[in-house]
């Protein structure tokens, strides 16, 4: 049976590099995933699906579903750890409810928690704008992205408060304090 833990929060909270630290720390135990990097891995590769992938984060787009599940799924099968976190999914109320459809299919996965990842947009976008990562890291994409991550937010929030599988981490401290926090989280859960 592997544990899943998702991770989510607008872009420039930290999660990735969170969950990153996060499975450093604990190599025999976490396998990470972040959706965003997997999704660039396919672009790197140069493949059709690639072509078809960068339009859509070079304009802060999310990525059709069925292309974002298949990438999620093809991850925990592939995670040799017993602890798999994954970042940056679900993004959407269709994803979300994907992913429930494939968790009771599957009895080999159990979603333990959804951890958010809070910062203000001011910080967001401070964080985001002072990285320049890509062509999708400018003022317009990211307006973009991040109405997008809030959009469906109070429903997701909502969907894994009622299973009582949400919990905030606040993200405006350092790395240290932030990565300590839901390092503590995760192994209380497992
Ligand atoms: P990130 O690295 O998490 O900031 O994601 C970068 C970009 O990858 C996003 O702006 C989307 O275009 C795409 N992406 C990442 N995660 C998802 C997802 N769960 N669903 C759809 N698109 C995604």
């Amino acid at each position: 049976m592997k544990k899943l833990f998702l991770i989510i929060g607008a872009p420039g909270s930290g999660k990735t590099t969170d969950a990153e630290l996060i499975e450093k720390r604990n190599p025999d135990l976490i396998k990470h995933y972040s959706t965003g990097d997997l999704l660039r891995a396919e672009v790197a590769s140069g493949s059709e699906l690639g072509k078809k992938i960068k339009q859509y984060i070079d304009n802060g787009k999310l990525v059709p579903l069925e292309i974002v599940i298949n990438t999620i799924k093809n991850a925990i099968e592939k995670a040799d750890k017993p602890v798999v976190i994954i970042d940056g999914f679900p993004r959407s109320v269709e994803q979300m409810k994907a992913l429930d459809e494939m968790l009771k299919e599957n009895k080999n996965i159990e979603l333990v928690e959804v951890i958010e990842v809070d910062v203000s947009e001011k910080v967001a976008r401070e964080r985001v704008l002072g990285r320049a990562r890509g062509a999708d890291d400018n003022v317009e994409v990211f307006n973009n992205r991040m109405k997008i991550y809030l959009k469906p937010l109070p429903e997701i929030e909502k969907f894994y408060s009622t299973q009582n599988k949400l919990v905030k981490i606040n993200g405006e401290r350092s790395i240290e304090e932030i990565v300590d926090d839901m390092e503590k989280e995760i192994k209380s859960k497992i």
